[in-house]
């Protein structure tokens, strides 16, 4: 038996998967915030009901906001602050009486669909998450490639390539550089972009939702996200051309990109013909838990 935990900032949730994949048991509480001592122990309780539930004792991965510096062994990267600097497997590990395997939770994503998801039988897998940010997860025969800093499949800190003049330098990013690609593609990303055709204030669901019933604004602002996905998605493609990207995130309903991103993404490509599958996520929002739970495999 195989568990996954997805340790969000609302909520934490578990997952039990059998040997097939097939979903035994699952179960989330609210995360406590303000104490990294009660995180663990929702985590550790939650293991406790899943073991009594399922009478066995599974394996425990995490997936989890940031990353486990490979130098230092702490917690890097997390918007969930209270694990900044923390060894959190190591710690529970303690609590609960067994290996604990973590990783970021866009990894986790990758890996889901990798492993029996929209990517299941390809060779390498891109995962991606348009969401609040902008994440991915890179798997390879099968195997997560975390990378030696931990921080492969970050994307979403790069600048968007083939940037045109209103573009570039491009909108301020939290992480200090201006122009990354999270700054256009994320939801928050999306929203601004269509703010600055026109419009004021909507979200991503609503101008989605605007586009549907026929509105100029909002399909325009879709077109200029479509062409922004592509040119970021070419630059992940001439870099380790992956046999499929699987999209997940809120932004991955927008079903029309599926269509249009790769007849765009052509016009980047250092290749005459791209063979790339680009597929929205099998699993949705399931596919964070169900790869942390992969994560033993
Ligand atoms: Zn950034």
């Amino acid at each position: 038996m195989r568990y996954g935990i997805d340790l969000g900032g609302t909520k934490t949730e578990i997952i039990a998967l059998s040997e097939t994949g097939e979903e035994i048991f699952r179960t989330r509480k609210p995360t406590p915030r303000g104490d990294y001592g009660s995180i663990l122990r929702n985590i550790a309780d939650l293991v406790a009901e899943a073991d009594q539930k399922t009478g066995e004792t599974g394996t425990v991965g995490v997936g989890i906001p940031g990353v486990i510096s490979p130098n230092s062994g702490l917690v890097k990267n997390a918007n969930t602050t209270e694990l900044i600097g923390h060894p959190l497997d190591k710690d529970l590990e303690a609590l609960i009486n067994r290996p604990v395997r973590t990783a970021n939770d866009a990894n986790c994503f990758a890996l889901s669909e990798a492993t029996d998801g929209a990517g299941a039988g390809a060779g390498s897998v891109f995962g991606i998450i348009l969401g609040t940010g902008v994440g991915g997860g890179l798997v390879i025969n099968g195997k997560l490639h975390a990378g030696r800093n931990a921080i492969a499949g970050e994307w979403g800190h790069s600048p968007l390539p083939w940037a045109n003049q209103t573009e570039h330098p491009g909108p301020e990013c939290y992480c200090g550089k201006k122009g990354c690609i999270e700054t256009f593609l994320s939801g928050p990303g999306f929203s601004q972009s269509h703010n600055s055709v026109g419009a004021t204030g909507p979200s991503a669901e609503e101008i989605v939702a605007q586009a549907t019933n026929g509105d100029a604004a909002a399909l325009k602002t879709i077109s200029i996200f479509e062409r922004r996905l592509a040119k970021a998605l070419t630059g992940i493609i001439n870099v380790i051309d992956p046999e499929i990207i699987v999209c997940g995130g809120g932004l991955s309903n927008i079903s029309r990109i599926y269509e249009n991103v790769p007849r765009l993404w052509m016009e980047y490509a250092f290749s005459d013909t791209l063979e790339t599958k680009f597929v929205p996520a099998k699993y949705g929002d399931s596919s964070g838990v169900r790869g942390a739970a992969w994560l033993w495999n």
